[in-house]
């Protein structure tokens, strides 16, 4: 326990201790890392220096200035970034992969708004291209212009992303000249707080713009009003309980959700197994189901492929993931790590439970057989799980349950139709990945499953391996879904900032009109 640290939060221009304690172990080892003392802090007083000195702040800067803010951010964060890498390591059992995704894709998300910000020059609201006269004679016109919303905006986020999670929402925020207070999940907030404290140390936070509740923060939207933004990522039970609060149903607050996900890959009809986008579609679910250990709202969680490929997919894929080195990822040649925790564990064992009632085990289901690396202790690890459905149409839990862990389930397809209807039954998903060298059975899959997405991922051969892979969020690139999902919508480029504005059709003369927005920066589309 000597190496034991206690986490405070940052809020209104201070780190403050809070009471209590929830104890940080390494996944890997068991080990307390940290505790973190979050009870009792003034909730009230964050959100309060949010509202006056945050808003502040960024009301006095331009889109430029905002952008110069992340750039700074971002470049403090970037010489960090083997600290927090080591942090990610220890906290959440992360491999040097699984850093990629998480402490340099947070990262990249900054330097992305930083850069789209700059070219916003020195304007501090949009206005949309498009003049609407409103009387025959000219006189009279609008144009919708766009603002920042004038509340603040609480970022809640899942264990599973403690960098990613956060900059990808900050970045927009800041960007939209709304302050933030983020709350990590407990869990994994060792990454988060250190980043932070980064910030902190540099001078980089103008008092109220940027906040950190460590703890369980339960009380944060008792002190939010109209005007105010959550942003929540986590699972669905959360999101609707937290949909529920009086603060969003009375008093208006603007709520985000982005939940969990069932999503799939389909290998298309017209693929045999020795063709080159086979093996793309192999190495992708592989690559999908052990990247962070499976804890990935966009891992591939169903599989869908041509019934007469069943038994040659199980096969493939089965040889290819009991290849997974798994254990410590401190030691040589680790692939993947352990769930965050041994509560994750068990919530993957239950869910594991619900699926084999109606799937065979393929490979996996349990503990892995040898774990690398001689620290590692089993309470967090679960092998790479393959799991075959023979009759999805009659098996929901397929279709409803999420693993989070390295847990998919393979299922067979009569025709394009059926595999869409089979996509269908998860209700609304963040991704799905179509292997397919054929165009027409590429238009037919995409009229029949976007839908239901939030995004498609269109694999072929000419594309081959020169993409990111299904899971990874390109800030260019909304990210979100609809229904089970949570029906959110976050990053692609400007339209990340959509959740912190507000549109407000402004009517007037016209010649005035145009000359009162000439300076503003142009939203691109209506
Ligand atoms: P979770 O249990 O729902 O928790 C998410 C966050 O909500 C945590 O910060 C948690 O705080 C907080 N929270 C829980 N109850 C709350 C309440 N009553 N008031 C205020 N905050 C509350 O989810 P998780 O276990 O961290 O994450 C795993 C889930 O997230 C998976 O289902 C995954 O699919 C989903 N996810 C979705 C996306 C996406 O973009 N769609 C991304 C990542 C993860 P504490 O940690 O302090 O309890």
């Amino acid at each position: 326990m000597a190496d034991t640290i206690a986490l405070g939060s940052y809020f209104d221009n201070r780190w403050q201790m809070g009471t209590g304690s929830v104890s940080l172990i390494n996944p890997v080892t068991l080990a307390t890392l940290a505790e973190v003392r979050g009870e009792g802090l003034d909730l009230g007083t964050a959100v309060q220096c949010a509202r006056s000195e945050g808003r502040n702040s960024l009301a006095s800067m331009t889109f430029a200035e905002r952008a110069a803010l992340l750039r700074d951010m971002a470049d403090a964060l970037q010489n960090d970034r083997d600290h927090y890498a080591e942090l990610a390591r220890q906290n959440s059992g992360n491999t040097p992969g699984d850093v990629m995704f998480d402490i340099d894709g947070g990262i990249a998300a900054l330097k992305f708004y930083a850069g789209m910000g700059k070219k916003l020059g020195n304007a501090k609201r949009f206005v949309e291209s498009e003049h609407q006269p409103l009387d025959r004679e000219g006189h009279w016109a609008a144009r919708h212009i766009m603002t920042s919303v004038p509340g603040i905006a609480v970022h809640i986020n899942a264990f599973n992303f403690p960098s990613w999670g956060m900059w990808e929402k900050v970045a927009p925020s800041l960007l939209a000249g709304v302050p933030a207070i983020v709350k990590p999940a407990t869990a994994a907030a060792l990454v988060s707080h250190a980043m932070i404290r980064t910030l902190t140390d540099a001078g980089l936070i103008p008092s109220g713009v940027l906040s950190l509740i460590c703890g369980s923060a339960r009380t944060l939207l008792d002190e939010l009003d109209a005007g105010d933004v959550v942003a929540f990522t986590g699972s669905a039970d959360t999101a609707a309980k937290l949909r529920a609060h009086p603060a969003v149903q009375i008093r208006g607050v603007r709520f985000q959700a982005e939940a969990d996900s069932l999503n799939s890959a389909i290998l298309g009809s017209d693929l045999d197994q020795g063709s080159e986008t086979y093996g793309l579609f192999l190495r992708e679910i592989q690559k999908e189901m052990t990247v962070k250990s499976g804890q990935k709202c966009t891992a591939i969680r169903r599989i869908l492929v041509p019934e007469t490929l069943l038994d040659d997919v199980a096969s493939d894929l089965s040889v290819q993931l009991t290849k997974t080195t798994v254990g410590d990822p401190a030691a040589e040649g680790v692939r993947m790590g352990p769930l965050q925790s041994p509560e994750q564990r068990e919530a993957a064992r239950t869910g594991l439970e619900q699926l084999t009632a109606v799937c065979e085990t393929v490979c996996g289901g349990d503990t892995p057989a040898s774990l690398t690396g001689e620290n590692a202790k089993p309470d967090c690890f679960l092998a790479p799980t393959l799991l075959l459905c023979r009759d999805p149409d009659n098996s929901n839990a397929v279709h409803d349950t999420e693993v989070f862990g390295p847990v998919a389930t393979l299922m067979p397809y009569r025709d394009l139709s059926h595999a869409a209807a089979l996509v269908a039954r998860g209700k609304g998903s963040l991704v799905s990945s179509l292997f397919t060298d054929d165009d027409s059975v590429a238009s037919t899959l995409i009229d029949q499953t976007a839908g239901w997405h939030g995004r498609l991922l269109w694999v072929d051969a000419t594309l081959g391996k020169h993409h990111l892979g299904h899971g990874t969020v390109m800030p260019q690139c909304i990210h979100g879904g609809p229904g089970r999902a949570g029906g959110g919508q976050e990053l692609g480029g400007l339209r990340g900032l959509t959740l912190y504005l507000q549109r407000t059709a402004l009517q007037g003369q016209t010649d005035r009109l145009a000359a009162i927005t000439a300076g503003d920066a142009v939203w691109p589309g209506v």
